[in-house]
């Protein structure tokens, strides 16, 4: 399996050379050069199968023989070690709970598979790596958390000072090691921004040898299909469920889009927007202006430009008449989606993070206007995650999970730096 740029197509390069550069050059996204669809005989059996078994299933046509089986096979059981429950929350209301992993948000298992064939990568050639990263919130800390004392790469993350919640700003900055936070008097996009300058940099190429580990990156889209699987797998139903996913830069969605068009058996989309809504405009109008970032309760979603946005494009062979017959999409306040938290959990007990709370809105609203059965949301975050929020909005105790309380003890550090990408380049010039 080839990979090429959507930029320009000529381009194409294998899953090593994808994953080792992350971007194409002039930003271009990778892309499979087809989408393996799954056999008649996978389709009818694979329920029975194991969440590792089904993994691998999932991303070895990817992989080809760029990874050995037995290193692949590793490589699956460290990325998927804890669970993915999927929880009645009410009638045809199900949630994924994706955050069952070491840094409780559902990016731990890209992040992980990526870290993992990076060092495998890595290993083989006597190169050191530098990630690069901007993250919003939960990103960064799934990051942290996977490549804390990987072999050979060195991470750099860049997070909007005030913007991410106190527990996300200790998963980012007490590491150590290998893993450096600089936090920016800014918003995510300048931090997305000054990534990418950084990455386009001569000098810094000359120095570095960058590597992304946001959502753009192949190894952490392609490992973000598992959840699908796991999620029908578990469905109780007998037609088959739509999805709704809490979405700001449209990896994750775009991890179930491909698996659907492999021949997943799902209803369709939903593409869950908080007021950072660029989707939702253009599903509606057909176009859309690029906005500056609006600040919510669903952080990780605050998105002005949904990197991955391409790539849905792509899936569906840039048609937009045939996008909408798959995904819909809508767009909750934050008002709405407090509102959604505290009367859940008044009335089924069920407490749901800000980002799972937009995906749950959006797909109670789409069964309502598609007469659509029952659906599934991703639970993208522990409710703990986003305490300041939620736990205001709910009678019981959220109760912080023993691994995060930790860091509170532990020491604290990030340099403060402009949104200048001078300043930020000296920097790197001058370590
Ligand atoms: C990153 C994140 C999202 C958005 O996922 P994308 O792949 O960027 O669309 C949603 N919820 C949480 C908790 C996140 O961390």
């Amino acid at each position: 399996m080839k990979f090429y740029s959507l930029k320009n197509p000529g381009f194409r390069v294998s899953y090593r050379e994808a994953v080792l550069m992350g971007q194409a050059p002039e930003k271009g996204l990778f892309f499979p050069e087809f989408i393996p669809r799954h056999s008649k005989e996978f389709l009818a059996g694979w329920k029975k199968l194991t969440n590792e078994e089904i993994a691998l299933e999932a991303i070895a046509p990817f992989t080809g023989d760029e990874i050995e089986m037995p290193a692949l096979r590793k490589i699956i059981e460290e990325t998927i070690n804890f669970d993915f429950p999927l929880k009645k929350v009410e009638e045809h209301i199900y949630a994924l709970e994706l955050y069952h992993g070491p840094t409780l948000a559902f990016k731990d298992v890209g992040a992980r598979f990526l870290s993992r064939c990076l060092e495998y990568f890595v290993s083989r050639s006597d190169k050191k790596v530098t990630i690069l990263v901007a993250t919003s919130g939960d990103t960064g800390g799934a990051v942290a958390d996977a490549f804390y004392g990987v072999q050979g790469v060195d991470v750099i993350i860049l997070f909007p000072s005030g913007k991410v919640s106190e527990v996300q700003r200790l998963q980012l900055t007490t590491y150590g090691g290998n893993i450096r936070a600089c936090e920016v008097s800014g918003s995510f996009d300048d931090c997305q921004a000054m990534v990418k300058q950084a990455f386009a940099d001569k000098e810094l190429n000359d120095k570095y040898l960058f590597n992304s580990a946001n959502s753009i990156n192949i190894a952490r889209w392609l490992a973000q299909q598992f959840y699908y699987y796991f999620a029908l797998k578990q469905w109780p139903g007998d037609t088959p469920p739509v999805i709704s996913v809490p979405s700001g830069n449209f990896g994750n969605i775009c991890a179930g889009l491909l698996a659907y068009r492999r021949g997943l058996p799902v209803t369709g989309f939903v593409a869950a927007n908080n007021e950072n809504d660029l989707f939702v405009r253009y599903l509606t109008a057909g176009d859309y202006e690029e906005l500056e970032t609006i600040p919510t309760v669903s952080n990780a979603m605050d998105v002005g430009k949904p990197s991955n946005f391409q790539r849905v494009l792509e899936l569906f062979g840039n048609d937009l008449r045939e996008l909408r017959k798959h995904i819909s999409a809508y767009r909750f306040t934050s008002d709405e989606t407090m509102k959604a938290i505290q009367q859940t959990a008044q009335s089924t007990g069920y407490i749901m993070d800000p980002h799972g709370a937009v995906g749950y809105l959006a797909l109670k609203e789409h069964l309502k206007q598609s007469g659509v059965q029952g659906g599934i949301f991703l639970e993208t975050a522990h409710p703990a995650k986003f305490k300041e929020t939620v736990q205001p909005l709910v009678n019981s105790e959220i109760a912080i999970p023993q691994n995060i309380q930790k860091l509170s003890e532990k020491k604290s550090e990030s340099m403060r730096i402009s949104t200048s990408f001078e300043e930020f380049k000296e920097m790197l010039l001058s370590q």
